[in-house]
């Protein structure tokens, strides 16, 4: 009975764990690797056991860093079953499909390159044909149902309230008349966002693998978060110019048309017209609306009065792209929600084409800008931008709105892992090494938890004492 350590181990992207208990193989998450080019190369390398002896797989949500390697485990000879939330099977088939047209876009442009140097073209990372094979495997799941999944082997999936159909996951390991209790974080919700539920507190565990994402920082309140957007809505003419949201299309957008419509005559947005102009995210929206059911006690009880709280009364949805194109010719009075969430690609680079040159305009930046990506630029000041070759003044005033997270910030974590009995050890993942020295001194000196921080590569014994642990590294030598 053991723990390996594929992804996420120092890093935060590319979560994959793998249990091994009386002979069959569970994969916890099989996420792509993503960052810098050299890190994303990474995702071509064989993964370092063999997929056709993997019997299940169970995915904590459907955001690319934790499902995006599936289709290239199902092309390497997976059969088994993806156990999933749901919502999360929904949002799996609209993420998966776009990363596949995402990969041919990649390669295309690498092919250009390569052919100009007389190098031989290279494939997509995978194809759709792939992403349809591996969304043949998704097995939907409910929260709270204990689920037998293989001899010996037991899963229950626990709100998360980071996106919707987000888990933690519970793994029970038996073998040989020992019992263990894994618990899977997965990421993990920020308290207070918006129409989901908070993350659900559990008490019991042997080993707890806990994500660290913000681990060294707090984020802002939501009441400063709520006044900070309604002094921009409110300070706006929008008679002079226009407002872009770059967002996410799964998760951010959505929780931004709930604020709208929750706040809608506080922040005075019926003088707006609202383009939410990404085709991702307003399918991302319909899946939102079709699970309606695992909204918070707020949304409920509009979902109860019979309001919907996705809708808006001038919100347009653009998914043709010249209906997209036709937002060029709008000077003033328009707020457009666009994707990318970090402006490398997608509608919103046509936005800032046409808009960010004008000092009227106003750029929202919501969500969290990757170190070298466009939209991180903004954030730090960038007098000038480069779009399609040309460079671009921005005198656009460029506003960043902190306190939206999806992720749980270190008191998050911190209270989260507290309320385990009898402190469990725990594995931090998902986070940059110094997120995760922080987040563990604070749990080894306020609760004296015993704190692991696996490399790539880690295994635990847990048929060992689970106390006084340490990782073995059998893939090095010494
Ligand atoms: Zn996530």
């Amino acid at each position: 009975m053991r723990i390996e350590f594929w992804g996420a181990a120092q890093e935060v992207t590319g979560a994959c764990f793998l249990l091994e208990c009386g002979g069959y193989k569970v994969l916890v998450d099989c996420g792509m690797i993503q960052g810098r080019r050299r890190d994303e190369l990474r995702n071509r390398e064989p993964f370092p056991f063999d997929p056709a002896t993997i019997d299940a797989v169970v995915l904590t949500h459907a955001h690319i860093d934790h499902s995006g390697r599936l289709p290239l485990l199902v092309k390497a000879g997976f059969r088994g079953k993806i156990l999933t939330h749901r919502a999360s099977r929904d949002l799996c088939e609209i993420l998966l499909r776009d990363a596949a047209h995402l990969a041919a876009q990649d390669a295309e442009l690498d092919n250009r390159k390569r052919a100009r140097k007389g190098l031989p073209p290279v494939e997509p990372l995978f194809t759709t044909a792939d992403v349809e094979r591996t969304l043949q495997h998704l097995r939907a799941l409910e929260y709270g149902e204990r689920r037998q999944i293989l001899p010996g082997i037991a899963i229950r999936l626990r709100d998360a309230g980071h996106i919707l159909g987000s888990a933690i996951v519970e793994v029970w390991l038996s073998e040989g008349g020992l019992t263990r209790k894994l618990v899977f974080s997965g990421d993990l919700g920020h308290r207070g966002t918006p129409m989901l539920r908070d993350p659900e507190l559990i008490d019991a565990a042997d080993l707890v693998i806990l994500e660290s994402t913000y681990g060294d920082r707090e984020h802002r309140s939501w009441e400063s978060t709520w006044a900070e957007m309604a002094e921009i809505f409110t300070e706006t003419r929008a008679g002079r110019g226009n407002i872009l949201i770059p967002a996410f299309a799964v998760g951010r957008t959505q929780e931004l048309l709930y604020s709208f419509h929750r706040h809608f005559d506080q922040w005075g947005l019926g003088r707006w017209q609202i383009f939410l102009d990404s085709p991702m995210a307003i399918q991302a929206t319909q899946v939102y609306r079709r699970h309606d059911d695992l909204f918070d006690r707020e949304a409920s009880a509009m979902l109860a009065r019979g309001e919907d709280p996705l809708k808006l009364p001038n919100l347009h949805l653009t998914p043709e792209p010249e209906d997209s194109m036709a937002l060029n010719r709008i000077r003033a009075g328009a707020i457009i929600i666009a994707g990318s969430g970090m402006c490398e690609g997608g509608r919103i680079r046509h936005h800032f084409k046409h808009n960010i040159w004008r000092e009227e305009t106003q750029v929202l930046i919501v969500g969290f800008q990757a170190e070298g990506t466009l939209g991180r630029r903004l954030v730090d000041g960038a007098r000038r931008i480069r779009l399609w070759g040309e460079t671009m003044k921005v005198r656009a005033k460029i506003h960043t709105i902190g306190g939206l997270s999806a992720h749980a910030g270190q008191q998050g974590l911190f209270d989260w892992y507290a309320n385990f009995d009898g402190r469990p050890p725990v594995c931090l993942v998902h986070g940059e090494p110094t997120a995760m020295e922080t987040l563990a001194r604070r749990l080894q000196d306020e609760l004296t938890a015993e704190v692991l921080q696996p490399r790539l590569g880690a295994v635990l014994d847990l048929s060992q004492p689970l106390r006084k642990l340490t990782l073995q590294y059998p893939g090095e030598r010494h």
